[in-house]
């Protein structure tokens, strides 16, 4: 797919003291007897913008969702914007207001609006006033250039109007860290590219992401770094051009010759 030129992306801004968004050190996960993520190291600095990548069953999605807790790991840690990951309740509740995701299914409520979808977390979380909340979410329904679905409900709009919905619903809450989970995986062919470009958008406004996809136009466009998964190991780690132009290990110039 091409998508927007933009080749006036920011450079990474970090603040001192606060330069790290997410750290993981040692992470290993399992699931049962399953050993899913293994020996899992990786520092994401603020206003980077890493692309996963890897074969199905790889851990992608395991290691994104330890990420925001919506899975757990046994041992090792992951710091998110300063708070350790540990069975806090409440704090896991402060990384969940912090880092906004988007799933392959876009996981919209189907009984409400488009506006309402937005407007929820906002509401209950931030406790913000309707008006406000509404507002806002006017704001990034604009952004993603559909403030004219507000009323309808999810089912009446296409799959990449719904992953847009998704996306401004996820930066209703102002998030300091976005993930991605494959988000443009399940859309038909032509509705990849709209997606892409609201991603492609808000990288070039310095937001911090980690996207799990196969989109390597995209890695190519927008990452700083692509990383590459398999068997529950991350296996290579560089900048797009030399991991596209000379990746270093088999496994890596395998699954490469795949899906290029
Ligand atoms: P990927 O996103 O790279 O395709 P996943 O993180 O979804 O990989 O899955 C990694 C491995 O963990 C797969 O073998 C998958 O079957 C297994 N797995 C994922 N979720 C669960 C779960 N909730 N319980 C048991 N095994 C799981
Ligand atoms: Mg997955």
């Amino acid at each position: 797919h091409s998508i927007v030129p933009s080749d006036e992306l920011p450079a990474v801004h970090t603040p001192p003291g606060r330069e790290v968004a997410v750290e993981l050190v040692g992470v290993h996960k399992w699931y049962g007897e399953f050993h899913v993520l293994k020996d899992i190291n990786l520092k994401v600095k603020r206003g980077e913008r890493i692309v996963i990548c890897g074969p199905s069953g790889s851990g992608k999605s395991t290691m994104i969702r330890c990420i925001n807790r919506l899975e757990e790991h046994q041992q090792g840690s992951i710091v998110v914007d300063g708070v350790e990951l540990t069975n806090d309740l409440k704090r896991i509740d402060e990384i969940r207001r912090e880092v906004g995701m988007c799933f392959q299914h876009f996981n919209l409520f189907p009984h409400l609006t488009i506006l309402e979808n937005c407007t929820l977390a906002p509401i209950w979380v931030r406790k913000m006033p309707k008006k406000d909340a509404e507002e806002l979410a006017m704001h990034f329904l604009k952004k993603v250039k559909i403030p004219e679905q507000a009323g309808k409900f999810p089912g009446q709009l296409s799959g990449g109007q719904q992953q847009r919905v998704a996306i401004a619903r996820a930066l209703c809450m102002k998030p300091k860290i976005m993930l991605f989970d494959e988000p443009t995986s399940a859309l038909d062919p032509e509705m990849v590219k709209e997606v892409l470009e609201t991603m492609v958008s808000l990288a070039e406004e310095g937001m911090t992401m980690l996207c799990v996809t196969h989109e390597m136009g995209f890695a190519r466009q927008v990452a700083n770094r692509v990383i590459f998964m398999d068997a529950g190991q991350i296996i290579e780690s560089n900048e797009p051009n030399a991991f596209f132009s000379n990746p270093q290990h088999e496994r890596t110039k395998l699954f490469l010759s795949q899906i290029l």
